[in-house]
């Protein structure tokens, strides 16, 4: 496996993998891999003929007082599981060699980015799609893998692609949970065992709304109030939002319909934010709940 940390290495390496043939699937990273994205790592296996993961805790997608400090970090453990998911390049950048002095571009996805997360991490998506536009321009992939548990996240995505006219391919990949229920995330592993019980208010609270749906509840904020409830019910959590939106605008709907996707984001006990979706009507294809 290559392991390159300059952006120019990088654009060396994967221009020489091009004259080739061989077509490139990017997979974006922060790092402390779970099977979400190791699922993606795979799908983009099936997309393009070489994976490079990219691992990078972007400092600029965190606000002040967030958790850039306590995002859980274990390079050695990452290296192993990528070498096992026989990745062939991976691109681990400091924040130095992208960021360097004298730097001063921004990209911003005006609308969709001030729903949802947007609300609370006014600047989030900038960094985003801004770091996104510099690892397409490194890596120069065919297609780059994102997942669906960061839906707000690859609908900017997806709209950044289509109005820069950048040539790359996106997939999508279905949410990958714990058995219970718990989407996985990289800041699972800053709950502490007390709050565990707490996190699965969101993937239930989906449920939840999947159960009113399916009785023929349609009324939106009747269902958002529900899914309050029920998340406000276990301790430690504070809700950030519980949004139903329409899937391809990200904007709030009062109907719901085989196109309505609950959105959540919670804090537990104040430490660590967690956010779930899903559509109120998945097909199976859709994911595992
Ligand atoms: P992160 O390292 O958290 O920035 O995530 C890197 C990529 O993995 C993003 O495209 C995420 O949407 C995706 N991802 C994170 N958690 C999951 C999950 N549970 N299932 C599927 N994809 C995920």
């Amino acid at each position: 496996m290559e392991i390159l940390h300059e952006p120019k290495d990088m654009q060396q390496w994967v221009r020489a993998q091009r004259r080739t043939g061989a077509t490139i699937g990017l997979v974006p990273t922060m790092g402390y891999f779970h099977d979400g994205h190791l699922s993606l790592m795979r799908l983009a296996q099936q997309h393009a003929d070489i994976v490079v993961v990219s691992l990078f805790v972007n400092p600029t997608q965190f606000g002040p007082s967030e958790d850039l400090d306590r995002y859980p970090r274990d390079l050695e453990r990452d290296m192993l599981m990528l070498r096992r998911e026989q990745v062939t390049a991976v691109f681990v950048p400091t924040p130095e060699l992208m960021y360097p002095p004298g730097f001063q571009t921004e990209v911003r996805v005006q609308h969709l980015t001030t729903h949802l997360c947007g609300r609370t991490r006014p600047n989030h998506f900038a960094g985003v799609a801004t770091v996104v536009t510099k690892l397409f321009n490194i890596v120069q992939p065919d297609v780059a893998v994102f997942g669906e548990k960061d839906y707000q996240q690859i609908t900017v995505i997806r709209r950044l692609v289509a109005d820069l006219n950048l040539p790359v391919r996106i997939v999508g990949g279905p949410i990958v949970r714990e058995d219970d229920g718990l989407a996985m995330s990289s800041r699972n592993a800053n709950l502490e065992p007390l709050h565990r019980a707490s996190a699965l208010s969101l993937s239930s609270g989906l449920s939840l709304a999947r159960e009113l749906y399916r009785k023929g509840e349609r009324d939106a904020a009747s269902i958002a109030a529900t899914v309050q409830r029920h998340i406000l019910s276990f301790p430690f959590t504070a809700i950030d939002y519980v949004s139903l939106i329409d899937s391809r605008s990200l904007e709030p709907v009062q109907q719901a319909d085989a196109h309505t996707r609950l959105a959540l984001a919670v804090h537990i006990d104040g430490k660590v934010r967690l956010i779930d979706n899903g559509l109120l009507s998945p097909s199976p294809q859709d994911g595992n709940i």
